[in-house]
């Protein structure tokens, strides 16, 4: 990863996962940066401020250790449930891509990989969904093994079942699942872990707007955390 303003290596530090790469210009054009670049451009010392709260408050629901040890596990179910198959793996981006990146050189059957991008929220809030980007290739009479980050209302995991009645087969495997803040009729079939109620959580691929993605951890981001952060800045 190269920074767009200075072309130097972005290198890979605490502070970056509470920034993030990324910073706005006036137009809202994104562009990927290094943490000096990003110091001249953006209100960092505020978003320091704001990371250390954090780290302090957020409570870790799933360590590192235990949701890599559960993507073994779930490796091995997949591997069971299509031998002699050839799963057509479509990853949901971006929030499940952390979650593949992990899982899919644990597996031992052979597949073919794709992506597609649903948005379905901004903030903490449901919103409706949004059809990104399309796959690249065909899921027509193909084992289609959908890889999610989390299932919660199942809105989006629906629109993506409904795009996919051409395929032979579909299947859900999802990092997390939010059972009871469903609102229709959806089950994943590999599950990492079940959340009770209905929280919003952050890292290992999920964002809160765009944060906190890179966390190594699952934290929890409660309303209070929120509410915190926006009094203070
Ligand atoms: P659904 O359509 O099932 O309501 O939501 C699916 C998408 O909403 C997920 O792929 C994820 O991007 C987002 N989402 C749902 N719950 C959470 C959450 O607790 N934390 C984060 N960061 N994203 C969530």
């Amino acid at each position: 990863m190269k920074c767009e303003i200075c072309k130097n290596k972005i290198q890979e530090t605490f502070l970056k996962k509470f920034l993030g790469t990324h910073v706005k210009d006036e137009k809202g054009k994104k562009h990927l940066v290094c943490f000096e670049c990003q110091k001249k451009y953006d209100n960092v010392k505020e978003k320091m401020l704001e990371a250390l709260w954090l780290v302090l408050f957020m409570k870790t629901l799933y360590t590192q250790k235990q949701i890599e040890s559960r993507i073994k596990e779930l490796a091995k179910d997949i591997d069971k449930a299509y031998e002699g198959k050839i799963p057509y793996i479509i990853c949901t981006l971006i929030g499940a891509k952390k979650f593949c990146n992990k899982l899919l050189p644990l597996l031992n059957v052979a597949y073919e990989y794709d992506e597609i991008k649903l948005k379905s929220y901004g903030g903490t809030k449901a919103g409706e969904i949004l059809y990104e980007k399309e796959p690249l290739g065909s899921w027509k009479s193909k084992d289609v093994l959908l890889i999610e980050d989390i299932v919660d209302t199942g809105n989006t995991m629906v629109f993506a079942l409904e795009k996919m009645k051409s395929a032979n087969s579909v299947k859900i495997c999802t990092l997390l699942d939010k059972p009871e803040a469903r609102e229709v009729k959806v089950e994943a079939n590999f599950i990492g872990f079940v959340l009770e109620g209905k929280p919003f959580v952050v890292g290992y691929g999920l964002d809160y707007n765009e944060k906190f993605r890179e966390f190594d951890e699952i934290k929890l981001y409660e309303d209070w955390i929120d509410n915190f952060v926006k009094f203070l800045f």
